[in-house]
């Protein structure tokens, strides 16, 4: 483990990862692995989770595209050395500020994604010149081992490497040190990941999951919500970090919720959703367990059918669900939708409140002030409103959880930030050293006064415009003391012309 590590250290540092030129040939080679190994990218999603291909293709493969598309797009502008606004004392020089790569990047994935969770956190890592270890999640076995596989046939083998394991690499593998982590996962892992980055002050960004709350106001087209919650909640057989995890809607609003997810469940998956290609399958038996225990001593309003043998839990709605049940302790990552009921906004604003940090909400409702109030007084890692996950699809909006949801955010620049050091250059020139004799010893009364002009005022139109008629008045005066004798004697000489001329006229 640790050669490998080093290796990559050493790779980093020869330098060969830092050029833009070189950022750019790696991307696109990721770009035609992507492409050419396609099949082979939708074989292992649909053994990992029984993905459809085109659900695979739609949900993994084409955000991937996307991000390369816009990073191959961007880079040149990103790299570019970001001018800094100056002040008084700096006018005259050269202030950026330079991204830098951080170094070697440990990536830790996770299995509801295998494909993307993995490669746009190291498309970002490339994109800022890093060099990367990548360490899938071994849950999502097959897709692991094919990025072991293929990763190398297109990018540098030293600067990006596959690491597979279970806890027990893991774990060895977070002894060594790294520049930055980006972890996927569980949060109680995430503590685990945070504890050993601090024996090297290394940094981390944790993509964690949580409970997301979905709050369905009565001013609201329920139709379209339910369709847009079903769509979010079902997708990956609930296997999402941001799958809205329960709703909150008002008593009266339950029974119609659960009969237009019912339609909806009909409409998207048929009548025997078993036979559905687009409904996948839970991960393993452990989290099959997992998820059917939360059925236990709850009212299923439809669904709740499951198979253990194949891992199928069916599309299932929980009616009056009491906050404090085990289905509402933890994050259901399953197919199963509790809806809790509560009076009104306000409630639904103190029942988020109360609790950790998502890393979703969603509002729906036709009152827009609504939707911008519960943004305004609740806190998560990303909110859409009247819709669910889209937020996470645009990748100018930094994409991360908050407190118990995560900290740090990546997609689009947002990864390219995160992996970079924004490194702070002024640049002085070996000249105006009077200038200077402010900032040395011996210190005086004038001198603070001076820095203080110099530093506490804005640095405004006005301000400067000020500063130079004082600075001209001083250059006057300074010249008119120097040359005193010199203008007395050429202001006697003018009049003595004048008078000389003003006497011969009048001969
Ligand atoms: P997981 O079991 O695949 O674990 C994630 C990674 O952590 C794996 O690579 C695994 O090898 C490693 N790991 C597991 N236990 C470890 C240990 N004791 N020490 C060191 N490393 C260890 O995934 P999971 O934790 O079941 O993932 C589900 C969670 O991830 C959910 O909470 C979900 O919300 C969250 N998630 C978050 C995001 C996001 O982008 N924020 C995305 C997907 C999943």
């Amino acid at each position: 483990m640790e050669q490998l590590v080093l290796r990559a250290r050493a790779a980093f540092q020869t330098g060969r990862s830092r050029p833009l030129s070189f950022r750019l040939q790696q991307l696109r080679a990721l770009q035609r692995m992507v492409q050419e190994c396609q099949k082979e990218i939708l074989g292992a999603l649909a053994q990992d989770l029984h993905k459809s291909e085109f659900n695979a293709f739609s949900q993994e493969v084409v955000s991937i595209l996307g991000e390369l598309d816009h990073v191959l797009e961007k880079l040149p502008e990103w790299v570019a050395p970001e001018p800094a606004k100056k002040n008084l004392l700096t006018m005259m020089d050269e202030a950026y500020v330079h991204s830098e790569p951080l170094g070697v990047i440990l990536i830790i994935g996770a299995w509801n994604y295998p494909f993307v969770l993995n490669i746009q956190p190291l498309i970002g890592a490339i994109a800022a010149g890093n060099a990367v270890i990548v360490k899938p999640s071994e849950l999502s076995e097959k897709t692991a081992t094919l990025l072991a596989k293929i990763l190398p046939q297109y990018l540098d083998k030293e600067l990006y490497q596959v690491i597979n394991g279970g806890v027990k690499e893991t774990t060895e593998l977070l002894k060594q040190r790294f520049d930055h982590i980006l972890y996927t996962g569980s949060t109680g892992v995430g503590k685990i990941v945070m504890e050993a980055a601090a024996k090297h002050l290394t940094p981390v960004t944790l993509e964690l999951g949580g409970k997301s709350p979905c709050y369905i106001d009565k001013d609201c087209n329920l139709d379209i919500a339910c369709r847009r919650v079903t769509w979010g909640k079902y997708m990956n057989c609930g296997q999402i970090c941001i799958a809205p995890d329960y709703i909150l809607c008002e008593p009266s609003l339950q029974s119609q919720i659960v009969e237009r997810i019912k339609e909806t469940v009909r409409e998207f998956y048929g009548e025997e959703i078993k036979k559905s290609p687009d409904y996948e399958r839970i991960i393993n038996l452990h989290h099959f367990k997992r998820v059917t225990s939360l059925l236990e001593g709850q009212k299923i309003a439809f669904g709740g059918e499951t198979d253990e043998a194949t891992r199928y839990i069916a599309p299932t709605v929980l009616t009056d669900v009491n906050p404090n049940s085990k289905v509402m302790q933890e994050e259901i990552f399953g197919p199963v939708l509790p809806i809790v009921p509560v009076k009104n906004a306000d409630e639904a604003i103190q029942f988020i409140n109360q609790r950790e940090k998502p890393l979703a909400l969603y509002v729906f409702s036709n009152n827009n002030k609504l939707i911008k109030r519960m943004i305004e007084e609740t806190s998560s890692g990303g909110v859409t409103g009247n819709d669910v996950i889209m937020h996470f699809t645009l990748s100018s909006l930094p994409f991360g959880g908050v407190g118990n949801s995560g900290m740090g955010a990546y997609h689009g620049k947002h990864s390219f930030d995160t992996f970079s050091h924004r490194r702070s250059c002024l640049i002085k020139k070996l000249k105006m050293e009077g200038a200077n004799k402010l900032r040395y010893p011996p210190n005086s009364q004038s001198k603070v006064d001076w820095a203080s002009f110099f530093l506490l005022k804005r640095f405004n139109k006005v301000r400067i415009g000020l500063f130079f008629l004082a600075f001209l008045g001083i250059l006057v005066a300074i010249t008119v003391k120097k040359y005193q004798a010199v203008l007395r004697r050429k202001a006697l000489l003018i009049f003595l012309v004048i008078h000389r001329l003003h006497w011969s006229n009048k001969q």
